[in-house]
């Protein structure tokens, strides 16, 4: 239970508002959820972006506190690693981590986002009204106003605390950054996304490998696929908006079809509906929000995507607002629910966090459609490992600290430059690892990484 309760208001119910209210709900706080869309529980609403999303330690972390982990288990399915799908070549399967637990779990957004919200309401703290988008906040008189999607009518509200988890086009946002100065900008990608299925097979089944991560990297551009419980993937193509090959130049079903067989020929088999899913479904844009304040330092917090956006090319995001949500909730717990030393405490340490994993998504687009098919992808990927068994509190590959601990992205970031530094001296000009000084190794990760002090 909390020493003072407050009136919370929450703008937007999707991913990381819902965690919140349940995290909030379950520590004695009248909370008021306010969602611009319908309830997915009750109509059949498209997902909004990623139907699928990669899951890793740091939202499984934010679930275990949200106390959720239970109850979203059973949602997920492990990926254990990358199976490249190489234009006229054999499937490669290449692991994520080295150990069992290492892995990341492919898990429905909806699914996902409905368990929270009737999580959220079970707390019996927990007010969620749907259809409702935020149009305007005053940050002086502490009230939010709301235009009802379904009567077309206007109402306000007033709060003590007011948490903007509206997402990447956030309406808080402005009004947050506004009040003290700040800045942010959206950087938008010269890249697009499209949605694509690959169904069950007959009975259900897979008709690829169910636990792995599947890319098709050719250069440039890519095609994903991550599994559904029920057989079917969600495939995501990743393109150039404009150039040679880019969505403009894919105009009919024509010429989709031979770029599929061209390209992607083992995934045009599996896509029956190529053309439908192609030109049915929205083509999705990529961007990264970069802000500078995230709070008013009295009683306004952005989190999640309103505060940090970023490319889906490390699956973060999320994991991201879920990590939000974590240390928002330690950080009010050890500052004795006092919510303007926690809100300037939590800008003061995520900011930079935030801007950590947004540059590394963006270098994982090329390592993912490019760099995973060189030679010294893989010569670094053996040698990092190996590393990490030999100096497994100083040296943990850049991959696996992002995805299996929690070591803030900052430090994640440093660390990855100077381990990338260390292993392009070991390995040299030499094409295999068989002539690799282990004695200077050890000298180098001594003299320049300190040991890691969270796990
Ligand atoms: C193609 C793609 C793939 C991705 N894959 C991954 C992945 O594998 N792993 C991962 O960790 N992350 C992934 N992400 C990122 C992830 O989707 C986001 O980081 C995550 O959804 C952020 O959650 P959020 O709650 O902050 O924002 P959102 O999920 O955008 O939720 C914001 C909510 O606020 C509502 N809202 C917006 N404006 C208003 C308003 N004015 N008033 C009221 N309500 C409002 C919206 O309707 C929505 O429900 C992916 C993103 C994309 C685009």
């Amino acid at each position: 239970m909390t020493s003072a309760k407050k009136r919370i208001v929450i703008v937007g119910g999707g991913l990381v508002g819902s965690m919140l209210a349940v995290m909030l709900g379950r520590s004695g706080h009248a909370v008021s959820v306010f969602e611009k869309r319908p309830d997915m529980r009750r109509t059949e609403i498209s997902a909004g972006r990623s139907i699928n999303l990669a899951l890793a330690e740091r939202g499984i972390q934010g679930l275990k506190a949200a106390e959720l982990f239970d109850d979203v288990e059973p949602l997920l399915i492990p990926m254990r690693g990358r199976m490249l799908h190489p234009l006229n070549a054999q499937l490669e399967f290449s692991p994520y981590g080295q150990r069992p637990h290492e892995v990341i779990y492919s898990v429905s957004r909806g699914e996902l986002n409905k368990t929270m919200l009737t999580e959220a309401e079970k707390t019996q703290n927990v007010s969620i009204t749907f259809n409702q988008e935020c149009t305007a906040i005053d940050l002086v008189h502490r009230h939010t106003d709301f235009f009802c999607h379904n009567t077309g009518g206007r109402t306000r509200e007033e709060y003590d605390i007011l948490l903007g988890t509206d997402g990447a086009n956030s309406v808080v946002r402005d009004a947050v950054v506004k009040s003290v100065g700040g800045t942010w900008r959206t950087d938008w990608l010269n890249h697009d996304y499209k949605e694509l299925t690959i169904p069950a097979g007959r009975n259900g089944c897979y008709q690829m490998e169910r636990n792995a991560l599947h890319i098709w990297p050719r250069h440039g551009y890519m095609l994903i696929a991550l599994p559904n419980l029920g057989g079917s993937f969600t495939v995501t193509l990743f393109l150039m908006k404009t150039g040679d090959p880019s969505f403009e130049r894919l105009p009919d079903g024509e010429r989709l079809q031979a770029f599929f067989r061209e390209q992607f020929p083992d995934a045009l088999d599996l896509i029956p509906e190529l053309n439908d899913d192609f030109f049915t479904n929205p083509t999705g844009v990529l961007g990264t929000v970069r802000c500078s304040r995230w709070t008013n330092g009295h009683d306004a917090l952005l989190l999640g995507d309103s505060a940090h956006a970023i490319v889906p090319f490390h699956g973060q995001g999320m994991n991201a607002g879920f990590e939000d949500c974590r240390v928002l909730l330690e950080l009010l717990r050890a500052n004795d629910w006092n919510w303007p030393t926690t809100m300037l405490a939590f800008e003061a340490t995520r900011v930079a966090n935030a801007d950590a994993i947004a540059d590394m998504a963006l270098e994982n687009y090329v390592i993912m459609r490019d760099t995973v098919l060189d030679q010294r992808f893989h010569l670094k990927k053996l040698l990092g490992f190996d590393l990490e068994q030999r100096f497994p509190d100083r040296f943990i590959p850049r991959y696996s600290m992002v995805m299996f601990h929690n070591i803030p992205y900052d430090s994640v970031k440093q660390r990855g430059v100077i381990q990338e530094e260390i292993m392009e001296q070991l390995i040299g000009e030499d094409k295999d690892l068989t002539k690799v000084n282990y004695a200077l190794a050890e000298r180098l990760i001594w003299e320049r990484l300190p040991p890691v002090t969270v796990s």
